[in-house]
């Protein structure tokens, strides 16, 4: 089966102090759970301090937001994906909605930085979703697929280490969300096209994300295509955070 993944991606929030603070506070109160995950994609700076703190826990994961394709050279501003690693991460989100409407990432980036990440041993953590025109037009499954058509021509093993985020653009820090049932339909389409593009699409997780909160996330990861949450500004909060890796799935 596959396992509940709870993702934080903190933004642009918490700096090295900030996050040992975080974790400090929130392992305080943290239980594993047998199928259950915490990832946090840290801003880089802070992927150090946060990759020491889960060092030892299988069930907790040091992430980091975004990565260059290249290896090396004159890219200001850029990291590496052998700096994240050396940093401690062991996974990345790839086209968060922010880097490609805020700074116009594009599909074809998208597909360098996931073949980056595969080829240094990062877990790439896709993120696709459809803004509120493309809804509106009814072009959510078309935009999707086209997002995951980056992925053609890698192998089975390889698809088979991605993760997928599905968040729709219109639902990120509004306060607005898919439905569970509406999410889920999307997600049974993402499995069926990363089934096409040759992936053992069982495998995969498949997360939610979109102004999730501790009030709305049981009722997402109640549903079996969804296997866990991506979550912005809820996961901020030490307690909020609790309440939603908490999140019953009955
Ligand atoms: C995100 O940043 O990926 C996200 C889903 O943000 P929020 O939970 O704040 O909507």
């Amino acid at each position: 089966m596959r396992p509940l993944v709870f993702a934080g991606n903190w933004k642009m929030h918490l700096g090295p102090e900030g996050a040992r603070g975080f974790l400090t506070r929130y392992l305080a109160g943290h239980e594993p759970v047998q199928g259950r995950e915490v990832w946090f994609f840290a801003p880089a700076v802070s992927v150090a301090a946060v990759a020491a703190q889960v060092a030892g826990r299988a069930d907790l994961r040091a992430g980091i937001q975004n990565v260059h394709w290249e290896a090396k050279g004159a890219f200001t501003g850029e990291t590496s994906v052998a700096m994240a690693r050396e940093a401690g991460a062991t996974a990345t989100l790839v086209g968060h909605s922010e880097r490609r409407h805020v700074f116009g990432e594009t599909d074809q980036e998208t597909g360098l930085k996931v073949r980056a990440a595969l080829a240094g041993g990062l877990i790439p953590m896709l993120c696709v979703g459809e803004t509120l025109a493309e809804r509106e037009a009814g072009a959510t499954l078309a935009v999707v697929r086209r997002q995951l058509d980056v992925l053609a021509g890698l192998d089975a093993a390889e698809l088979g280490r991605m993760r997928i985020a599905y968040e729709p653009v219109w639902a990120i820090g509004t306060g607005k969300n898919a439905t569970p049932e509406d999410a889920a339909e999307v997600h049974g389409a993402i499995r069926g096209r990363l089934g096409e593009l040759g992936a053992p699409a069982d495998r995969v997780s498949i997360l939610y994300g979109g102004s999730v909160k501790p009030d709305n996330a049981a009722a997402l990861v109640a549903e079996t295509e969804i296997d866990g949450v991506l979550v912005g500004g809820a996961s901020l909060d030490p307690e909020s955070w609790r309440a939603i890796v908490r999140a019953d799935r009955d």
